[in-house]
């Protein structure tokens, strides 16, 4: 056993991630999918999520050299497109000689492309500013950046893409109107497409086409309200837990932690986890956060500190130390901690630190 300073772990769900992949393809039946393990596969290990995907994945996407290098060095060998592209021309050489399709976004990039000698075709798949206004062409600049690419002698496929801002509100005109502007950029042109996130997958089915790029939802977590994502049949793939390290009985008018956030309003049984904002749980969680004691509901009281939060135990009478402490998972939704918290599910996962130890599941 390797020694461990806590009883604090982040369970990872192999087999819900495959899932949920599985669900993603079902959503959307007539595309492929790329599935999006960028960012350390959101905090849950790319490698080993990558490992578990390759036999069925369609493909990767990352966000960078650094990241695909790592994929490729595992043995992974499935196509892996980095979505923000090359970050200067050397980068072009790396990602052939790993064998990269590059996203391309604006003109210094396609420069890049036709300027490079690279030893195989380059794929390139050229992004389309719809609306998010973030990176990609101008609609009315991309048949041009098409033609020089198809052109070019050493670019091989080309795919067309564009990335939404608003397709996790469901009942939003903009996601129509980034469709439309998009299907005007391409003014017929056959070529392949890939327009949707997880949220467009789910709620978007015009938006399918090609190549759909499935991130939060395969790690479990809906773009939506949580509701969704148990409805969608998404299965969460990460389970932080720890344990009660501390337990006391407190009288009304005690405060509780950091700045006496929390007063007690009548006697109350008060447990500590071993658990803090140093390992990436939100240091915003108001009094009232949801976590599990045994598959017990209960409720965060007091301020998170950095190694530990305070939690309520009181008539949760068969609580003991070193019990149990679902900080998110199957019972409590990461997305519902991120609410109380002011965030999103995705930071929650992409913030878990280096000290908390992945634990790979296959259960
Ligand atoms: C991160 C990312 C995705 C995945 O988005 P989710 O909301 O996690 O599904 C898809 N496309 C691009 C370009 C991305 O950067």
């Amino acid at each position: 056993m390797t020694p461990q300073a806590r009883p604090l772990s982040a369970r990872i769900h192999l087999d819900a991630i495959l899932h949920n992949y599985r669900l993603a393809k079902r959503a959307a039946p007539a595309a492929r999918a790329l599935a999006i393990i960028k960012a350390n596969a959101y905090g849950h290990g790319a490698v080993r999520v990558g490992q578990a995907l390759a036999p069925e994945a369609d493909g990767f996407a990352v966000a960078c050299v650094a990241e695909a290098l790592e994929l490729r060095e595992s043995g992974i060998r499935n196509r892996v497109l980095l979505l923000e592209g090359a970050f200067s021309p050397d980068e072009i050489v790396l990602a052939d000689r790993a064998g990269l399709a590059l996203v391309v976004h604006c003109q210094q990039q396609l420069d890049w492309v036709l300027a490079a000698r690279p030893e195989r075709p380059l794929e390139c798949w050229i992004k389309i500013d719809s609306g998010m206004h973030r990176v990609g062409f101008a609609p009315g600049d991309f048949r041009a950046a098409h033609a020089r690419l198809r052109g070019c002698p050493h670019v091989a496929a080309v795919h067309a893409m564009t990335h939404f801002a608003r397709a996790d509100e469901p009942r939003h005109p903009y996601t129509a109107n980034q469709v439309e502007v998009f299907d005007g950029a391409l003014q017929g042109l056959q070529l392949p497409c890939s327009l949707a996130n997880s949220a467009a997958i789910l709620a978007w089915p015009q938006t399918h086409r090609d190549w759909v790029r499935p991130g939060i939802m395969l790690y479990g977590a809906s773009p939506f309200a949580e509701a969704v994502a148990r409805a969608a049949g998404l299965r969460p793939a990460m389970t932080l837990e720890s344990a009660l390290i501390s337990i006391r009985d407190l009288a009304p008018g005690e405060p509780v932690g950091y700045g006496g956030r929390f007063v007690c309003d009548r006697p109350m049984r008060v447990g500590v986890v071993a658990v803090g904002y140093a390992d990436g749980y939100p240091r915003h969680a108001k009094d009232g956060t949801p976590v599990a004691v045994n598959g017990q509901l209960t409720r965060v009281i007091g301020r998170v500190s950095m190694d530990m939060i305070t939690v309520d135990l009181t008539g949760l009478d068969n609580a003991g130390l070193g019990d149990r402490v679902e900080l998110w998972g199957r019972r409590v939704a990461a997305a519902d901690v991120a609410r109380w918290s002011d965030t999103i599910a995705y930071q929650l996962f992409t913030s878990i630190s280096r000290r908390v130890p992945l634990v790979y599941a296959s259960g």
